[in-house]
């Protein structure tokens, strides 16, 4: 490997680790978006939600089985990711465990109710 290919090969990898810390990140960062971040999640409908930031930002989120899920900031124009979709994605994991955990709640009120 001549110099050339090794400057080369170095770059790659600088840029792999930057890319790898940055995805890192917004990983981080969307964990506590909505709580110490201060950013808010607007439902406008199933799949299509409103992220808005404490300094007035706005970003449309798109988190859908159907369609390609997508965000309006530099962020996901660059990593195809960004803690605004991220965020809404643990928003929407955990509503969904809520809602498996009333509906286990109400079969056993049901069933508790069936005996009388
Ligand atoms: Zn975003």
């Amino acid at each position: 490997m001549n110099t050339a290919e090794l400057t080369a090969l170095h770059i790659e990898t600088l840029t792999e680790a930057r890319i790898a810390r940055t995805l890192a990140s917004i990983a981080r960062r969307a964990e506590t978006l909505l709580t110490e971040g201060g950013y808010k999640v607007e439902t406008a409908w199933e799949g299509l939600y409103h992220v808005l930031g404490p300094q007035g930002q706005h970003y449309m989120v798109v988190s859908d089985t159907i369609l390609d899920n997508h965000c309006d900031c530099k962020a996901f124009a660059e990593y195809e990711t960004c803690k605004h979709l991220q965020a809404v994605e643990l928003m929407l994991r955990d509503e969904a465990q809520a809602a498996d955990y009333d509906a286990l709640h109400t079969d056993a009120d049901d069933g508790a109710y069936a005996r009388f």
